[in-house]
């Protein structure tokens, strides 16, 4: 049994992620009352039919009105209404956090909506996850040693962070903490652009063939590299436009350097081809 206990939480968006975290929580012994909030009907119910939740409410008012902690597990750019709704219902004491995969779009809304000094609001993100959604992909071992990055700002409360941090080591994950910036750079190159590239792919392959017939004769290295593909658009569509400006930096050096690989090819220079593949094995071996 865990030492940590919240008596009130609720979460807003029941999806994997949010999904999984109270349910983490709630396996462990870490969590009294859980309300929650989707947008979907479906969801709520169905929630609350496999014990996820508690309670919910149709009004996000009620939802939020006597929480202790709050997580927020909507796509990114649904944060900023689901703040100035929640805004004038929220206890005074409330701790308010969020685990969207961009940061400085979240950190802008905070501000926005509740202002420059409100420091309750921890800002989070699990590295964790699946091409799986909803309530039915909720998984309460799904964070287990993995990483998740806090990023805290100068002005977060201490006593709020700490219940953050508490809430994540509790479902065995590992806290890390960087900052905002750090934080949208790096993942613009290893989660972002991956992202787009396997989405991207997949589109042009299955325009550049009438019919589908093509992907029958998808090997491993297709599967493998594709499957992310098959994330939710919405998610994905909100993080490319979050992190515009990071993507498009590590987007633009990446299309640098297949161009250069494309020459290589073109002018059959096996030695440097030869030189970006050994290149990226060392590398690769070195990371698994
Ligand atoms: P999901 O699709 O499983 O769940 C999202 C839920 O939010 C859905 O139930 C949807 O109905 C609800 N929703 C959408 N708009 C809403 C609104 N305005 N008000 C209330 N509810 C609303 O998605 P998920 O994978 O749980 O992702 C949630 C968040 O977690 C996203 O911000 C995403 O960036 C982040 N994240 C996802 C992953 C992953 O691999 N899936 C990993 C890390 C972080």
């Amino acid at each position: 049994k865990h030492s940590l206990f919240i008596p009130r939480v609720t979460v807003i968006g029941l999806g994997l992620i949010g999904c999984s975290w109270v349910k983490g929580l709630r396996v462990r012994g870490c969590v009294g009352e859980v309300h929650g909030y989707d947008r979907n009907l479906d969801s709520m119910q169905q929630a609350l039919q496999i014990g996820l939740i508690d309670d919910f409410s149709t009004e996000i008012t009620d939802a939020v009105r006597d929480a202790d902690l709050i997580i927020i597990s909507v796509p990114i750019l649904a944060v900023r209404q689901v703040l100035q709704d929640i805004a004038p219902a929220i206890r005074d004491t409330a701790v308010l956090t969020d685990v969207g995969s961009v940061k400085g779009s979240v950190a802008r809304d905070v501000e926005a909506v509740f202002g420059a000094d409100f420091n309750r609001f921890v800002l989070g993100h699990p590295i964790a996850g699946s091409e799986r959604s909803g309530v039915s992909a909720a998984d309460e071992n799904l964070y287990v040693r993995h990483k998740v990055i806090i990023t805290p700002q100068a002005h977060t409360d201490k006593a709020a962070l700490r219940l953050v941090r508490a809430a994540w080591c509790a479902v065995e994950a590992d806290v890390e903490h960087m900052t905002v910036a750090h934080h949208d750079e790096v993942l613009a190159a290893t989660s972002h652009l991956p992202h787009l590239l396997a989405y991207s792919l997949v589109d042009t392959l299955a325009n550049s063939h009438e019919n589908k017939e093509i992907f029958n004769y998808a090997a491993g290295g297709f599967r493998d590299f594709t499957r992310i593909a098959a994330s939710s658009p919405v998610m994905w569509r909100d993080i490319f436009s979050a992190n515009k400006e990071q993507i498009l930096k590590t987007l633009d050096l990446f299309q640098h350097d297949l161009n250069f690989l494309r020459s290589a090819i073109e002018q059959e220079d096996t030695t440097t081809v030869m030189g970006v593949l050994t290149r990226a094995k060392v590398a690769r071996d070195h990371f698994s």
